[in-house]
């Protein structure tokens, strides 16, 4: 079991380590089958309740309960094209996470967030970013008392800051050409997609071995 901090919703939960079912249930990275999988193994809180910066920190702790705390992936330089492996570990992430935060906005005794010109708003959760076309219209749900001195790319930036996500650029260097570039890291496509790549990968060793002991058919 692991204890996770909620940096939203306040408080802490718990996430134990993925069993066969768990992984076996994932088929896909988007956000319902994240909260799915976390509703499986977290104690605490809904996660379909949370915001995203609070799903981002639970599931970097399934992460690190079921495979550790090193992260791992091929990329491909731009350079000379080549591919090379990036290992980084997932608590840099996070202490990176929380260096890198400005008070874009406070937070008031009832949860919601103030920004220095005034405007109100509380941070989405999953019912409201289902079914939403466009940012405006979470805009629209979430802005409790906007002032006019802030536009919708200043709110945004603000929620964005006060609840930062773990989706974030890793530095990274090609072993073979030297070239620096920067690789998107995103917590929830990383650990589903790692998921899912598992679930193929023994679905075709299944697959391979009922193969190889079916019965030969006669001739
Ligand atoms: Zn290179």
């Amino acid at each position: 079991m692991f204890t996770v901090v909620l940096p939203v919703h306040g408080g802490a939960a718990s996430v134990r380590a993925l069993d066969g079912e768990d992984e076996r249930a994932v088929d896909a990275v988007d956000t319902r089958t994240a909260i799915a999988l976390l509703q499986r193994v977290v104690t605490g809180p809904d996660p379909a309740r949370l915001a995203a910066a609070d799903r981002d920190r639970l599931l970097a702790a399934v992460y690190t309960s079921t495979w550790g705390r090193d992260i791992e992936s091929v990329e491909c330089c731009d350079a000379c094209g080549k591919r090379f492996d990036l290992r980084f570990s997932i608590d840099n992430l996070a202490a990176a996470l929380d260096l890198d935060r400005p008070a874009a906005a406070e937070r008031q005794p009832d949860g919601t967030y103030r920004t220095p010109h005034g405007s109100v708003f509380r941070l989405p959760a999953f019912d409201d970013e289902i079914g939403l076309t466009s940012p405006s219209e979470l805009l629209a749900r979430c802005v409790v008392h906007r002032d006019a001195s802030d536009d919708d790319d200043a709110l945004e930036a603000a929620m964005e800051a006060v609840a930062p996500l773990i989706d974030l650029n890793v530095d990274a260097a090609c072993p073979e050409c030297g070239h620096a570039q920067q690789i998107r890291f995103n917590i929830q496509s990383y650990v589903l997609g790692r998921l899912v790549q598992e679930r193929h990968r023994l679905l075709s060793e299944i697959h391979a071995l009922v193969c190889s002991n079916a019965p030969r058919r006669r001739r």
